[in-house]
């Protein structure tokens, strides 16, 4: 193994730490710098860029991201016995690393953070998709961050990509794909991670869009895919019944046929849906 700084390789620095990977904090770590410095290399140019890494563990990614030339790298780690070991790494790279020993679902970095932010994470996998959601329906459009590039679940990342049609298409893909450009960069077996987890893993990087793809109110929008994937199955006339009386109609009005099911539509004609229901001004 190559390395990409002088700090010792990652397993001595987990034998030394006495860092057992814990299940409960979804610790799967990627103890080969080489595959965390391609990683990084995922998010694009990271120099002139503050980055925000959720979930550091023994800083394999952090140190990849610090090698391909981030500016400054905002750090947050729930697991104290990390804490040392980040130490080591913001020694071995002045001023750049900046670690907040807390849960990433209650801090809020923006403080700590100069644009432009790449958001780059392996996250544990249970806090993985309700992050990705928060940073895709902020307040006011376009968000903090410039781009994701996020470690998912294979079965979560195609979630996220998936065209209609497709079982995989449903409220992740609409609300990943509205906002940002979404691609599968990087698939990983579970033989990558120490220990290996039960299931195959996959990179995604999302670049922000200046502005929706398509015009339609935010909370309209969100409303009316979830209650159509709720009832995935049911015609679009029988699942939306509860959105608007007149359901048939603005299905017609935006080019939907009403016996159409959620999983057979664009995005486009459910933007379309949601502006009919509610017009932009
Ligand atoms: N980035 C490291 C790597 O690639 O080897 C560790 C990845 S491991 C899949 C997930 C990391 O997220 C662990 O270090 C874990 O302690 C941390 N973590 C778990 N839940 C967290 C939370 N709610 N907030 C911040 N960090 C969390």
């Amino acid at each position: 193994m190559s390395q990409i700084d002088t700090l010792p390789p990652l397993r001595e620095v987990i034998a030394t730490h006495q860092l057992s990977a814990r299940k409960s904090l979804g610790q799967n770590f990627l103890l080969d710098l080489n595959l965390t410095a391609k990683i990084a290399r995922q998010a694009g140019d990271l120099t002139g860029c503050d980055v925000l890494e959720i979930g550091p563990g023994p800083g394999g990614l952090t140190r990849g991201l610090l090698a391909e030339g981030a500016r400054r790298v905002l750090a947050v780690e729930k697991d104290s016995r990390c804490l040392p070991v980040l130490a080591e790494i913001a020694q071995a790279y002045p001023d750049r690393l900046q670690v907040i020993n807390g849960d990433a679902l209650e801090i809020d970095p923006l403080e700590y953070l100069t644009p432009p932010v790449r958001v780059v994470a392996n996250l544990p996998y249970n806090v993985g998709t309700e992050l990705l959601v928060r940073w895709l329906t902020p307040k006011a459009w376009p968000p903090f961050w410039q781009s994701l590039t996020l470690m998912f679940q294979r079965e979560v990342a195609e979630r996220i990509v998936a065209q209609p049609g497709s079982k995989a298409y449903g409220r992740l893909a609409i609300l990943a794909q509205w906002r940002a450009d979404a691609r599968i960069v990087l698939a990983l077996p579970p033989g990558a991670f120490t220990p290996p987890p039960k299931v195959s893993s996959a990179v995604v990087h999302l670049d922000a869009l200046a502005e929706p793809r398509f015009p339609a109110d935010a909370a309209v929008l969100s409303r009316v895919v979830a209650a159509a994937f709720n009832q995935r199955r049911k015609m679009l006339r029988a699942s939306l019944k509860g959105v608007s009386p007149d359901i048939e109609e603005h299905l017609v009005a935006a080019g939907i046929a009403p016996t159409e099911r959620a999983e057979q539509v664009s995005l486009e004609a459910f933007c379309a849906l949601a502006r009919s229901l509610k017009p932009l001004v």
